[in-house]
C-alpha cells in the first residue's frame, strides 16, 4: 500500500521522503512491469544497506575531499551584486569540482554502489555528454567497465565530451535508431541492460526514474546543501534568505535545497528554461507548464500531449530540456515549499555574459539560467537581502556555442 505523507504537520525533512514504496505526496513510485519492480527493489535494499556500512561512507567522504575537491567554496560576487545594484549575490561553486560540475557527486556515488553491490558492468545514456562523462570517470576511478549509449546526432554534436569517454576508458555505443538522441540513447541502454539486469547497472543522471533513484540520487548530491547549510552562517552571520538552483531533472537543485528544506524561512526557487518560446517543442519549463503525468517509471510533473505522451522540449542548455522532473520537486511545488521561474535563452546568455566579465567566472548554461533570474530578482531586493545561487557546473563545454551564436 502507498502511504501519502501526512502534510498537514510542518514540511516534513529531506530525507524521511519518499516513504517505502518511493513515493513524495502523490508523486514518484515505480511505474515499471514487475520484473522490473523487483530489481529496483533490490537495489534499493541494498542501498539502504550499504550506505549505513562504515566502508561506504568513508570511501565516499574520502572520495569527495581528496579526488572531487569538496568543499565547494562559496563566493560572495561582489562586481556582480554590485552591477544589479539590490541584494548581496552568493554562489556555492560547484563548477569547481573535479569534471566541472555536480554531476561527479552522483557519479561517484552509483559507481561505488555498483562495485559494492559486486556489479559486473554500469550502463549510462548521455544526451550533451555531461552524465556520460561523469559515469565514465567514476568508473575509471572504481575500475569498473562502462559503457556509455549515446544518439549517432548527439556524437556528432558533442566532439569533446565523446573523446573524453573515450579516453577515460569508457565503451561509446552509437545509436542510429529513431531521431538518434536522447530518447533512444535511453531505449538502448535500456535494451542492454535488460540483458542481464542482475550483473549490471544503469546508472541514472538525475533525481528522476523509479524508486529508489531519485531518492538516491538525492541523497548523493545533498552533500552540496549540507555544506552550504555549515558555510553560509559561519561567513555572513546568517541563513541566505534565498537559495536558487536551475533544474532539468533536478539533482543540483534537490542537493542544495536539502539542506534547508526545514529552515522555513530560507525560500527556495528552481528555475527551468523557456527557451525561445512557450509553444510546444520552445521551452522544458515542466513545473512552471506542465502537469501530472507518468513517464520512465515514475509520477511528476511532465510536459504531454492530451494522450499522456511527452511533448518535444527545447532549451539552449542541453543539460535542462527534459520534459518530465524529479518527483520531489513536484511535491515540493505542491506544498509550496518551492517556487519555480523561467528564464529564457536570452536571459540566460545575457547572465553567462555578465557572470563572465564582471567576475571572470564562465559558467555552464545551465547554471547562467539560475543566475539569470536572481540578478533579475537581486534588483528589487535591498541590500539586507541574500541570495545564494548554486553553480552547477562550469562554461568551458559552451565556450565555442556562445561565441558563435553572439558572434564573437
Ligand atoms: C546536467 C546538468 C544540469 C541539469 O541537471 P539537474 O539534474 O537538473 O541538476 C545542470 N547543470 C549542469 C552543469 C549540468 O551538467
Amino acid at each position: 500500500m502507498t502511504q501519502t505523507p501526512d502534510n498537514t504537520k510542518k514540511t516534513p525533512s529531506a530525507l524521511m521522503l519518499p516513504d517505502a514504496e518511493g513515493y513524495f505526496g502523490p508523486y514518484g513510485g515505480q511505474a515499471v512491469p514487475p520484473h522490473l519492480k523487483a530489481i529496483m527493489d533490490d537495489i534499493a535494499q541494498a542501498y539502504l544497506k550499504i550506505r549505513e556500512t562504515e566502508d561506504y561512507q568513508h570511501e565516499l567522504t574520502e572520495l569527495y575531499q581528496h579526488y572531487v575537491g569538496r568543499p565547494s567554496p562559496i563566493y560572495f560576487a561582489k562586481r556582480l551584486t554590485e552591477a544589479c545594484g539590490g541584494a548581496k549575490i552568493y554562489l556555492k561553486r560547484e563548477d569547481l569540482n573535479h569534471t566541472g560540475a555536480h554531476k561527479i557527486n552522483h557519479a561517484l556515488g552509483e559507481a561505488l554502489l555498483a562495485k559494492h553491490m559486486g556489479k559486473t558492468k554500469v550502463l549510462a545514456e548521455t544526451g550533451a555528454g555531461q552524465h556520460g562523462v561523469a559515469m565514465a570517470t567514476a568508473c575509471a576511478l572504481v575500475g569498473l567497465p562502462c559503457e556509455i549509449h549515446m544518439g549517432a546526432v548527439d556524437i556528432a554534436k558533442e566532439h569533446p565530451n565523446v573523446t573524453k569517454m573515450k579516453i577515460l576508458g569508457a565503451k561509446l555505443i552509437s545509436v542510429e535508431s529513431g531521431t538518434k538522441t536522447l530518447k533512444d540513447a535511453v531505449d538502448s541502454a535500456f535494451e542492454e541492460y535488460m540483458k542481464d539486469p542482475d550483473n549490471f547497472f544503469y546508472a541514472i543522471g538525475s533525481v528522476v526514474g523509479p524508486h529508489p533513484f531519485p531518492m538516491m540520487v538525492r541523497d548523493f548530491q545533498s552533500i552540496i546543501g549540507r555544506e552550504a547549510r555549515q558555510q553560509f552562517p559561519e561567513m555572513t552571520g546568517q541563513l541566505p534568505d534565498y537559495v536558487v538552483a536551475c533544474v532539468g531533472g533536478g539533482s543540483n537543485a534537490m542537493g542544495i535545497f536539502s539542506g534547508f528544506l526545514d529552515e522555513e524561512a530560507v525560500k527556495l526557487v528552481g528555475v527551468e528554461p523557456s527557451g525561445h518560446g512557450l509553444g510546444k517543442g520552445e521551452h522544458a519549463a515542466t513545473l512552471s507548464y506542465g502537469k501530472p503525468g507518468t513517464m520512465h517509471g515514475f509520477h511528476s510533473y511532465m510536459l504531454q500531449d492530451t494522450e499522456g505522451e511527452p511533448d518535444p522540449v527545447y532549451s539552449i542548455a542541453s543539460g535542462l530540456d527534459y520534459p518530465s522532473v524529479g518527483p520531489h520537486h513536484s511535491y515540493l511545488k505542491d506544498l509550496g515549499r518551492a517556487e519555480y521561474h523561467a528564464i529564457d535563452d536570452k536571459g540566460c546568455l545575457d547572465a553567462f555574459m555578465k557572470l563572465s566579465q564582471l567576475e571572470g567566472i564562465i559558467p555552464a548554461l545551465e547554471s547562467a539560467h539560475a543566475l539569470a533570474w536572481a540578478m533579475q530578482e537581486a534588483k528589487q531586493l535591498g541590500p539586507q537581502t541574500s541570495i545564494l545561487i548554486n553553480m552547477s557546473g562550469r562554461g568551458d563545454k559552451d565556450a565555442d556555442f556562445v561565441a558563435e551564436k553572439l558572434n564573437l
